[in-house]
């Protein structure tokens, strides 16, 4: 990532996101905002900066250890930066939600978070400071938080498979979040910290800590149910999602309650059931670049691309110029999907074989050459970055390559 230009660092596990990965965090992030509110979730945006006073009355101020940003202001009062935020969203619908008329209420947020690695991974695996989606949602019931909680990973599989990376989804702990039921997603890469078990037989996913948690042998825990012993796959794979049905381990400690259309007395109050849910968007792109490269450099999928595709002009003569322009005019008014997606490389005092490594290394999803050939044959040599083919095609031809980017 450092070397195809996308981030710099500027403490250990702190980077500077540079303009390219800033518009693939940003198509993510689009990709994201449509689902949730396709959900009917709205979005917000809370502080990083955090008083430890919930903190405190949750517990997590100690149980959390050394990972939290822990400061004191000039009163010498406590403060943390946010590595999560179930106590401030829980404290803000406390303060405002008082019937059962103001539920569901779903709440989402994309933002910085912080968390104090022992020892952060090189690039934005695991960083120190990071952009995380975070949703919250609020239910009457346990049996509505749970249909709120498959509704929210049905809209995970969503994005995921917009997305267009490989992923699994793998059940887990709840860990120190808390909760009853948790599932973590995936994509696959050989460098992923995770390992996760699948069964071939009957698609048990699981990741690896809570699959030895749950049976005594090496074997699949739901066909050893049915006496039948099936082995569990093992792939290395990137956490990139991870969805908690809470229950009331927030809103009973902070006092987040509703009144109950039927109550059982007069003036009952009952605990707000809710769940949270992140997708970690800098890791992401770290966990994309790992799962979809080759020796040359970076195989963008279509849909979170900074650029989708690069045209690379082959000299400086007046026509070449010319029709780059214009090539450029037609892919950004004519074609489906593109009309901020289109970059020129023109930087002239490089080399043409320069710039296309360059090209390569970054993999924007098509590259378009515009040389001498093109100015005898009038076809314009089109790379596809994701299968290595090259066609030859007249500027109407071209359209048909992009119906399918309409809709990302
Ligand atoms: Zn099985």
């Amino acid at each position: 990532m450092i070397r195809a230009g996308l981030i710099r660092q500027s403490s250990s596990g702190v980077y500077s996101l540079l303009p390219f990965a800033l518009r693939s965090i940003e198509r993510i992030e689009k990709i994201i905002d449509q689902e949730m509110r396709n959900i009917g979730a709205q979005k917000l945006s809370l502080p990083i900066l955090l008083s430890a006073n919930m903190w405190k009355r949750t517990g997590r101020w100690d149980t959390t250890g050394s990972e939290l940003f822990k400061l004191k202001d000039r009163k010498t009062s406590d403060f943390c930066l946010a590595p999560t935020h179930e106590e401030e969203i829980t404290q803000l619908v406390a303060n405002d939600v008082f019937s059962y008329r103001q539920l569901p209420l779903r709440l989402y947020q994309i933002g910085r978070k912080f968390r104090d690695e022992m020892r952060p991974r090189a690039g934005l695996l695991r960083g120190r400071e990071f952009i995380m989606k975070d949703l919250y949602t609020f239910d009457t019931t346990e049996e509505a938080a749970l249909e709120t909680y498959e509704e929210v990973n049905e809209a995970y599989n969503k994005i995921f498979s917009r997305i267009g990376l490989p992923f699994v989804i793998a059940e887990a702990d709840t860990g120190n979040i808390g909760g009853t039921k948790s599932h973590e997603y995936h994509i696959l890469s050989p460098v992923g910290e995770d390992l996760i078990l699948s069964c071939m037989r009957c698609g048990y996913t699981s990741n690896e800590e809570r699959a030895r948690g749950i049976t005594d042998n090496d074997g699949c825990p739901v066909c050893y149910k049915d006496s039948i012993t099936s082995p569990l796959k093992s792939n290395r794979a990137i956490e990139v999602g991870h969805t908690f049905l809470l229950g009331t381990k927030y809103s009973d400690p902070l006092k987040a309650t509703f009144a109950p259309e039927n109550p059982l007395y007069k003036g009952e109050l009952l605990s707000i059931q809710m769940g949270c849910y992140g997708i970690g968007v800098s890791r992401m792109i770290a966990a994309i670049i790992e799962s979809s490269h080759d020796s040359k450099g970076i195989i963008w999928p279509p849909s979170v691309a900074p650029y989708r595709v690069c045209i690379i002009p082959g000299g400086d003569e007046p026509e070449i110029t010319e029709k780059t322009r214009s090539l450029y005019d037609f892919l950004t008014s004519e074609c489906d999907g593109l009309n901020d997606e289109v970059l020129i490389d023109d930087r002239m005092n490089l080399s043409f074989g320069y710039r296309m490594k360059d090209a390569e290394l970054l993999g924007y999803p098509w590259l378009m050459i515009i040389g001498k050939k093109f100015l005898e044959s009038g076809k314009i040599e089109i790379h596809n970055r994701h299968n290595n083919q090259r066609n030859h095609l007249e500027f109407n031809e071209i359209k048909n390559l992009f119906i399918e980017c309409k809709q990302i």
